[in-house]
């Protein structure tokens, strides 16, 4: 897929101007990535980019630095004012990924497709012209799937605990979600009903949040494990596990225990593989 076919040459540069660069060519693709590893390498809620080959890229100013993102994955950027440059994964040598929005004239390379849509911020608009895709695109950025799929995420509810202890509500890793053991709290306002129905409804709400942030849902749900102070009550629940899970019926396990805190008195873990979009 070409962007454009007539030659030219193509300049950008950072926010402070230390660093220029040029593209001589036409480019190759031009997307958007909502991958979560885009966004925290940009601090922004999705990253524009232009594939070029990399033999046409050329640096005319300045020093990048570099970080490596993950195995094989190189992004530079000006140490001086902080602009994203380029993307560089060892997979795909023959090209570079430049930030769009780098060059002078980002107005000429409009993107044709959106990638990651599965990692996307939920008030982030895609824009429903372009091609969507969950995960990575065709195969012209490929090398964008080489990086995500390895790359690990962890999710928070915000809850004080998951500071405290020091875990994450979910971590989503490759198509698996693995949501930590969930009590009823409400974590905006860190307050427990002491019914144990309520906490049990707040439990898969907290669960469903998380799912829902890792791109998955309860029908994604494979495994659940279920923990009780008291085993007698367990059938007191089943109406409400049934409203969430009656369809799923996921792999289950009920132990009793006693949890971390005497308020608590229902625990809930998940574990989920998302399906192929
Ligand atoms: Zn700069
Ligand atoms: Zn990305």
């Amino acid at each position: 897929m070409s962007v454009r076919t007539s030659a030219q040459i193509i300049e950008g540069g950072c926010l402070c101007a230390a660093i220029r660069y040029r593209v001589l060519g036409a480019p190759l693709s031009s997307i958007i990535c909502h991958c979560a590893t885009c966004r925290r390498a940009c601090s922004a809620p999705s990253v524009a980019w232009l594939t070029v080959d990399r033999e046409n890229f050329e640096l005319l100013s300045g020093h990048l630095q570099a970080f490596q993102s993950s195995h094989g994955v190189v992004r530079r950027f000006c140490g001086a004012c902080g602009s994203q440059i380029s993307y560089e994964d060892a997979h795909s040598p023959a090209t570079i990924d430049l930030t769009t929005v780098s060059l002078d004239n980002p107005n000429d390379f409009p993107p044709n497709l959106e990638a990651w849509v599965e990692h996307k911020i939920p008030w982030q608009a895609a824009n429903q012209s372009l091609r969507q895709y969950q995960r990575s695109g065709d195969d012209d950025d490929a090398h964008h799937l080489a990086e995500h799929v390895m790359t690990r995420r962890l999710i928070s509810s915000g809850s004080q605990f998951e500071r405290d202890i020091g875990y994450s509500r979910a971590v989503v890793e490759g198509d698996w979600v693995f949501v930590s053991g969930t009590t009823g709290f409400d974590y905006a306002t860190m307050s427990i009903s002491d019914s144990l129905l309520d906490q049990t409804e707040q439990c898969l709400k907290n669960i469903q949040s998380a799912l829902r942030e890792a791109g998955a849902e309860f029908a994604d749900v494979v495994r659940v494990t279920y923990v009780l102070p008291n085993a007698a009550r367990f059938p007191e629940c089943w109406p409400i596990l049934r409203k969430y899970l009656g369809e799923v019926r996921p792999a289950a396990m009920m132990i009793c225990a006693g949890l971390s805190d005497p308020r608590m008195q229902i625990e809930i873990e998940v574990t989920a593989r998302k399906r192929a979009a």
